[in-house]
């Protein structure tokens, strides 16, 4: 196979897990990353897990028009995976022009180049926060978005508008653009190795790589956001999605494009496995799959959360015949192990 695929943001924790797979299903890949919210780490793992000490990998920033271009002057892309974008809810709204100009005009530079250069497959990293506070569950993908609650949110929302009417203008034409938007739950977990994984920096927002720091000691206490919300232990319940799992259906969803097999020239999926697991259920997991206890407490409700939400993945499974596979479990314990990695170099 002698496809190419362009991975803006490559080195980061969902881009280094999707090149891992991406490389292990005979495609190449081109990395290119600005390094702004990670080290080199994961591109190292990457490479270390493939074998591969050659992968292309390009320090850029994709605000820089002239840079994506000469990208796709350098390397004959087939397509596109953009990742590179900021994605802090809490700094978002501190910092709304920051994210709107890094998010949306590092789209804007990726679609027009890959216009300009012969047409291209753009995958794009959605997110499920553009389904709000979901009416009804699980959420399928007709399920309408509601307003965004944040400007990262609201940069997702426009992003899949703009994919959307760029796939349509330039439907039949030279410089033709098809796209898929997936749309992640809560992504969690490390590669099996332990060699890749998250590396939040300062506190983390998210609530497993703040499981695992206060399991190693970097965190006191662990808050649980609420405990009084009409759930069946009062704690939020989310779609936890393996990171391996979560990066094969961006194979799957490649060669959807690729192989021609696509049904419109713009689709939606959810990526989710279907099953809500509540805060105190994931907590619980973790206990008991490594062994240990957890300090916790409960907190008052983090502004902005939503009580419920998980994926209808039908359409994923059906269409792009992928499906996730790992147990909570499995996930945590991986987790678990990558946290005690890096702690081993630090
Ligand atoms: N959460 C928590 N404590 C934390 C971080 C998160 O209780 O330190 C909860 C949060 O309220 C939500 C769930 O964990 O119900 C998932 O939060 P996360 O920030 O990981 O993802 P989100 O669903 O907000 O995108």
């Amino acid at each position: 196979m002698d496809k190419t695929i362009l991975v803006s943001g490559g080195a980061g924790f969902i881009g280094s897990h999707v090149t891992v797979e991406l490389i292990e299903a005979g495609y190449g890949v081109v990395v290119a990353d600005n390094m702004s919210n990670c080290d080199m780490t994961c591109f190292e793992g990457v490479k270390k897990i493939t074998g591969r000490d050659d992968i292309p990998f390009v320090k850029m920033d994709f605000c820089d028009a002239a840079a994506v271009d000469r990208l796709f002057s350098d390397y004959r892309i087939d397509a596109v995976i953009h990742f590179a974008a900021y994605k802090a809810v809490g700094e978002s709204v501190a910092q709304p022009v920051k994210y709107y100009k890094n998010n949306l005009s590092s789209f804007l530079n990726v679609l027009e180049s890959a216009s300009a250069h012969g047409g291209c497959n753009v995958l794009f990293s959605s997110s499920a926060t553009v389904y709000g506070e979901p009416d009804t569950l699980p959420v399928t993908e007709t399920s309408p978005r509601q307003p965004a609650t944040s400007p990262y949110g609201n940069t997702k929302q426009i992003c899949e508008d703009i994919l959307r009417d760029t796939v349509k203008a330039t439907a039949g034409s030279e410089g033709e653009i098809k796209g898929i938007a997936l749309r992640y739950f809560n992504p969690i977990g490390a590669h099996p190795s332990g060699l890749i994984g998250e590396l939040p920096r300062g506190v983390p927002n998210n609530l497993v790589p703040f499981i695992t720091q206060t399991a190693i000691g970097k965190r006191e206490c662990l808050s649980i956001f609420g405990n009084d919300y009409p759930t069946p232990d009062g704690t939020c319940q989310r779609d936890y999605i393996d990171i391996v799992d979560l990066a094969k259906a961006h194979v799957c969803a490649v060669s959807r494009m690729l192989d021609g097999d696509m049904e419109e020239d713009y689709e939606i999926f959810n990526i989710g496995t279907g099953r809500p697991v509540s805060v105190l259920e994931l907590v619980n997991a973790f206990e008991k799959v490594n062994g240990l206890k957890l300090n916790y407490r409960f907190a008052p409700r983090r502004e902005g959360d939503v009580t419920a939400i998980w994926a209808d993945p039908a359409e994923a499974n059906k269409k792009m015949g992928w499906k996730a596979e790992r147990t909570v479990e499995e996930t945590l314990a991986a987790a678990w192990a990558w946290e005690k990695h890096i702690a081993g170099q630090e």
